[in-house]
């Protein structure tokens, strides 16, 4: 694999893979720990390549895991500290894991071997016998990592990436980077997103300092400023969510980060009024836009965004096809759109498409493909886009998925979640829009029954009882309680007229 090559060759240097507060991680020693790993586990487990549990955030050692994972053949499963204990129980029951490195916070049932952080740091600096051969290593078509996402159903989904897929993915995105080695790239998605690929594997791969940002210090934006001020950063490569965030402050501009030369953003809507803050505060930085699901790999087009685009009043477009990607749109009979302008649903086609979802055949064959003509695999988006020239433009989702602060959010997961809590019966949640974006999420409940709780008594308790089920981010940030839903012609719950009281109401 391209990054484990690289970092094998940048280990000859003195450059530095990774910066965590007064830490830092040299390429050499990333090597030495994740080869003392690898050896571990093909010791420890031999041919035996059930996926490696990652629970944790931004450890430096979590970095290490992730390669040392890789270079014994097996894939890892990144679990965030953030993801509630009960959603993360699930995540492992569906791995079901040999071995799990837990950095703390996390005691699931599970009869796999769990080595805490201590007991990781004796391994990963115990220098192996013999280094692990690259024919350990994952490649082509073997799993490299499964990202869980919001499922439809109210629990989790894996998808599942090959080796193959990573490479495709680097060499398709590497041409954008900025030009020559080194550098220092932003590292603040978490792992279990894809866009974390970014840095992780496109980064490492031009020998670029990963620099890190966890999640206690976008909490406050004097300390992230303060980050940032130290950081060096010449490339930034985030959600838009997060620079949106910083873009509020004044303080954002290049003065802030004189260096950074370019801003690489993918996973949601990015809007002309940041493209047009950045041009104006960061004159000297590139803007790129880039779109893809983690089911194909992080991303499949970009586009560096000009002052024509930031100006038009279409939307900023998603960008062109990277190399190795080929895209279609199509209309509701399954035909090809060929003509500019005219919405269909994206599919796209390619090495980097992934083989489908961990362990449910029954949604990778609702969404993933052989396309019969050329031989590729394909997978369908339910994204609405449309084209003029070579470039495309996203317009909106067939379904009930949407983006919320930059995380892929299943409405009837929280849905799901929610009617599971005691004496809720049903529960609709419906997203509240602006300028472009969904700004928040509001719940209505049918209540099993009367609870002799105020509004605000009730709002308290779900929100406190939701928490224990899923992550911050998913839960609707209104909760109202109704005597009945109003119901469309089809009688489903007619979540407009519900959209519609929420407006009134507010
Ligand atoms: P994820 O799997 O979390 O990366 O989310 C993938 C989904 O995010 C896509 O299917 C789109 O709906 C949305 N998305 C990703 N990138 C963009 C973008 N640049 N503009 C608009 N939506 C995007």
């Amino acid at each position: 694999m391209l990054t484990l090559e690289r970092i094998k060759e940048y280990a000859k240097t003195d450059r530095i893979a990774l910066v965590n507060r007064d830490e830092s991680l040299s390429f050499a020693a990333l090597d030495a720990r994740s080869d003392a790993f690898a050896a571990w586990l093909l010791r420890r487990f031999g041919d035996d390549r059930t996926p490696v549990i990652l629970y944790g955030e931004k450890e430096i050692d979590f970095l290490c895991c992730l390669f040392g994972a890789l270079k014994s053949g097996r894939a890892y499963v990144p679990i965030d500290r953030t993801v509630p204990a009960e959603r993360a129980a699930q995540i492992v029951a569906d791995v079901e894991p040999k071995v799990m490195i837990n950095f703390g916070g996390f005691a699931p049932e599970t009869g796999a071997v769990i080595l805490d952080a201590a007991a990781l740091a004796e391994i990963l600096r115990s220098p192996p016998e013999a280094e692990p051969q690259r024919s350990h290593w994952v490649s082509g078509e073997d799993a490299a990592y499964i990202l869980f996402t919001s499922g439809s159903t109210g629990k989790p989904k894996g998808v599942s990436i090959t080796a193959a897929n990573l490479e495709a993915f680097c060499k398709g995105l590497l041409p954008s980077y900025p030009a020559g080695e080194g550098g220092v790239i932003l590292h603040q998605i978490s792992y279990s997103f894809d866009v974390s690929g970014c840095a992780v594997y496109a980064g490492l791969a031009r020998g670029m300092t990963l620099f890190t940002i966890d999640h206690t210090m976008t909490e406050n934006i004097g300390v992230l400023f303060a980050w940032l001020k130290a950081s060096g950063l010449t490339m930034w490569a985030s959600t838009p969510s997060l620079a949106e965030l910083c873009a509020r402050s004044g303080a954002f501009d290049e003065r802030l980060l004189p260096e950074l030369r370019q801003f690489l953003f993918c996973g949601e809507v990015l809007t002309h009024a940041l493209c047009e803050t950045l041009a104006e505060r960061f004159p000297k930085a590139r803007v790129l836009n880039a779109y893809g699901p983690t089911e194909a790999t992080v991303l499949v087009t970009e586009a560096e965004i000009t002052e024509a685009m930031r100006r038009d009043a279409r939307p900023i477009p998603i960008g062109r096809p990277i190399q190795g990607t080929k895209l279609r749109l199509v209309d509701g009979d399954g035909r090809e759109i060929t003509g500019d302008e005219t919405p269909g649903e994206l599919q796209i086609l390619g090495a980097s498409v992934g083989p489908g979802y961990w362990r449910r055949p029954d949604l990778t064959e609702r969404s993933f493909f052989i396309d019969a003509a050329t031989g590729l695999r394909g997978y369908r988006t339910g994204d609405l886009c449309y084209r003029r020239g070579d470039l495309f433009y996203y317009c909106g989702r067939t379904d009930n998925q949407l983006k919320l602060s930059g995380y892929r959010v299943e409405l009837e997961d929280i849905e799901r979640n929610l009617a599971a809590l005691p004496g809720i019966a049903r529960a609709a949640v419906v997203p509240v829009w602006k300028d472009e974006k969904v700004q928040y999420l509001a719940a209505f409940l049918l209540l099993r029954g009367p609870d002799g709780l105020s509004h605000l008594k009730r709002t308290i308790r779900l929100k406190r009882q939701l928490a224990e089920r899923l992550p911050a981010y998913m839960i609707p940030r209104k909760l109202f309680a109704v005597e009945a839903f109003p119901l469309n012609v089809n009688g489903k719950i007619d979540k407009k007229a519900l959209a519609k009281r929420l407006e009134e109401a507010t």
